[in-house]
């Protein structure tokens, strides 16, 4: 296996010491490879897997011409210029087919969804008609083939419909379904692994000590990677203790395809959270030119990705949304890629300086007007987990950026179908 420092300084313009978002995203991307383990499982319990097979259908769908409409099936040849007086010769419901084939002056009653009468090229609506005596009248106007759902409109048989790499979404297990196919293989979900490092946390349940916080982490790293459908596995807070640190460490790489741990990556840090992921396997130590999320640890131990995300609750946020999340989608197998950027107004001037990409929490409305505006969610510190309770998107203003004033575009990354 290619050492990830190796895999790093290839990327043009790597710099670990003020590494620009793109470039870090690009050296994690540079290292990981989907995992290809499969599994079948049954078509409901698929709903947010990722497919690891093309699915062909063997048949048609719809497998039979069909009508579309509740109305009159007839032969489009038999349409006069003015009104059409056709002879009522039966009936052809959903799931009961007529049994004849339409003879020269001839039309069947249709229900949605009944086979095509043989011979019948068209349907007229119900609505429109007038029926005496078994006769039928048809207005003028009606076009050929109208109303009428052709076999395998829907899916071609022979056809891959879907391919690896794909989400299985509501509508993908409905496609799966009127296939008649009842399992399909999946990608083995990933495994992730994760603790909080750091002598000033609490767990839950017990009594704040002086200078102490609850770990808050875990919690929204709980509800982050649930989200994305990962296996996961909480090792709880871990002391800053090398023997602690060590067996937490190993123990979560025995299990796990990423290992993520917050707290103890800062510059500053004398702790031994960086010198035991040194130890165990190979870490990189970035100063990452952004904000919040400035220091992370990238690396692997044993054969699990590592990601050390900072301690302060914001910055584990974005720095999971902005590089964990993608990279656990990628080893996952999935190709959807990432949500799409909006633009919107600034609704207010932005404090920025230039030189670091910035992610600040931001509420997205629309004005009076219905334009899309964004204000921030007010204090930006790192700490303040509010931001993120409060905020509806992102608002991503780029490395180059300096200052924003109220009214300029700029763009913002939805919370919805990214957290
Ligand atoms: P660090 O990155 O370890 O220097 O931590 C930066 C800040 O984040 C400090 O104020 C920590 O107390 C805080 N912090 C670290 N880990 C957690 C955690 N798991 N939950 C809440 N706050 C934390
Ligand atoms: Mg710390």
């Amino acid at each position: 296996m290619k050492r990830i420092i190796e895999i790093a300084h290839a990327i043009e313009g790597y710099d670990p010491d003020a590494l620009h978002v793109d470039k870090a995203r690009a050296a994690i991307r540079a290292c990981l490879a989907p995992l290809t383990a499969a599994e079948r499982v049954p078509v409901r319990a698929a709903l947010g897997r990722v497919l690891a097979e093309d699915i062909v259908p063997a048949i048609d769908v719809p497998g039979h011409d069909n009508t579309a409409m509740d109305g009159y099936a007839l032969r489009a040849a038999d349409l006069r210029e003015g009104e059409t007086v056709l002879e009522e010769a039966g009936a052809a419901l959903a799931g009961r087919a007529f049994a004849g084939t339409l003879g020269a002056g001839q039309c069947v009653r249709v229900t949605t969804g009944a086979v095509m009468p043989a011979g019948a090229d068209t349907v007229v609506v119900q609505e429109v008609v007038k029926v005496k005596d078994g006769r039928v009248t048809i207005p003028p106007g009606q076009m050929r083939g109208q109303n009428v759902r052709t076999a395998g409109e829907d899916l071609k048989k022979g056809v891959a419909v879907l391919r690896p790499g794909r989400l299985l979404q509501p509508a993908e297990l409905g496609l799966v379904a009127s296939l008649g196919i009842g399992e399909v293989a999946v990608r083995r979900r990933v495994r992730v692994a994760f603790f909080s490092t750091g002598d000033e946390l609490a767990s839950i349940g017990t009594a704040l000590k002086p200078g102490e916080v609850y770990d808050s982490n875990r919690y929204t790293l709980h509800g982050m990677l649930a989200r994305l459908g990962v296996e996961l596995r909480d090792l709880g807070v871990v002391r800053d203790d090398p023997q602690k640190l060590e067996a937490a460490f190993r123990d979560a790489a025995q299990n796990a395809d990423a290992i993520i741990t917050t707290g103890g990556v800062s510059v500053g840090e004398a702790d031994f959270v960086k010198p035991m992921m040194a130890k165990l396997g190979e870490a990189l130590f970035w100063r990452i030119a952004m904000r919040p999320g400035r220091p992370m640890a990238f690396g692997r131990i044993g054969d699990a990705f590592l990601f050390g995300l900072p301690g302060n609750p914001v910055a584990v946020m974005v720095t999971f949304y902005q590089f964990v999340r993608e990279a656990l989608l990628h080893l996952a197998g999935r190709e959807d890629g990432a949500p799409p950027l909006l633009e919107a107004a600034a609704a207010e001037p932005l404090r920025k300086v230039a030189g670091r990409t910035e992610y600040q929490r931001g509420v997205l409305f629309r004005d009076a007007q219905g334009g899309l505006k964004v204000r921030t969610t007010g204090q930006q510190g790192s700490g303040v987990l509010r931001s993120m309770s409060e905020a509806n998107c992102f608002i991503v203003l780029e490395h180059e950026r300096g200052r924003v004033q109220a009214g300029e575009t700029v763009r913002v990354q939805p919370f919805e179908g990214l957290v």
